[in-house]
């Protein structure tokens, strides 16, 4: 499953492949489960649409188009093995091609998804500021935030390369359950999966089974700094390649090179030399150093 850093490599660099180039065709497959809007509707958002922007919000990444002065998402959720490849019209179409978007260059942008747990939709965003933003999609735990213009497709979590000190040991206040757990909460954070809690918890020599509630302010000021830190280096390195995930060119990223313990069981710390141990929380394998976490 693609994390914030794959999804924001993939936004980014078919954000700079075809940023300005129109859509001139638009060709779905008709496989069910990944349209969740109608194909008719996709095609006709898209087609002879100009790209303006390929962004990340949450993990979706949002495709504005523009046509007639008027702005529509397309939204694409990668799933767990979907791709977003921009690509020249003679490179062979892979299986489980599930869209292609034809641009006024001759390239494609693909979608490509064989688990077919992706979505794509289109999404108005005038219709966001003809429904008035009620109280209804608050968090009741966290009555201070600021509802996010995206919320409808961000999900409730804040970004965590933004969330500010204060709102972020907000977050975890009461929280019962193991830090590492609460990092996992999509509801409290978006886009932080297995790798980036296990990396950040490391960084900031926090134990991941540690009651989030019970953390101090400095550690919870270091795991912020840690979990932005493991993130931004991951953009940087084209995200983790520990699948199937592979940037908008098919490469793959580098940044699985960088763990310090996600999937080294049993390996030395790189810090101190200790075997990295792993155990079940919340269901995932989780790895952790048991000298450097406390
Ligand atoms: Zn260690």
């Amino acid at each position: 499953m693609p994390e914030l850093p794959e999804v924001e490599t993939v936004a980014n660099g078919v954000n700079a492949r075809v940023r300005g180039l129109r859509i001139v065709q638009v060709w779905t497959s008709g496989k069910p489960q990944t349209f969740k809007s109608p194909e008719t509707e996709i095609a006709a958002a898209l087609t002879g649409a100009k790209i303006e922007s390929v962004r990340r919000v949450g993990k979706t990444i949002v495709m504005t188009v523009l046509r007639d002065k008027q702005q529509t998402e397309f939204l694409i959720h990668l799933g767990m093995t979907g791709r977003l490849l921009v690509c020249t019209p003679e490179m062979p179409v892979a299986p489980h091609t599930h869209a292609v978007l034809t641009l006024d260059d001759a390239r494609e942008v693909r979608f490509v998804d064989p688990r077919r747990f992706g979505r794509l939709s289109i999404h108005h965003p005038e219709n966001d500021r003809a429904s008035t933003p009620t109280s209804q999609n608050r968090d009741v735990g966290h009555p201070d935030r600021t509802h996010d213009r995206h919320a409808g497709y961000a999900g409730p979590g804040r970004e965590p390369l933004t969330i500010s000190l204060e709102d972020f040991v907000a977050l975890f206040r009461g929280r019962k359950t193991p830090i590492k757990a609460a990092l996992l909460n999509q509801s409290l954070l978006h886009g932080v999966g297995n790798i980036y809690a296990d990396e950040a918890l490391f960084r900031a020599g926090i134990r991941p089974t540690r009651q989030a509630a019970r953390l101090t302010h400095d550690e919870l000021k270091k795991l912020r700094a840690a979990l932005v830190a493991v993130l931004k280096q991951a953009i940087k390195l084209g995200g983790s390649s520990v699948s199937d995930y592979v940037d908008a060119d098919g490469v793959r990223g580098f940044f699985q090179l960088r763990h310090k313990v996600y999937q080294r069981t049993g390996e030395p710390c790189r810090v101190c030399g200790t075997p990295i141990k792993r155990i079940e929380l919340a269901g995932r394998g989780t790895h952790f150093c048991p000298k450097c976490q406390r």
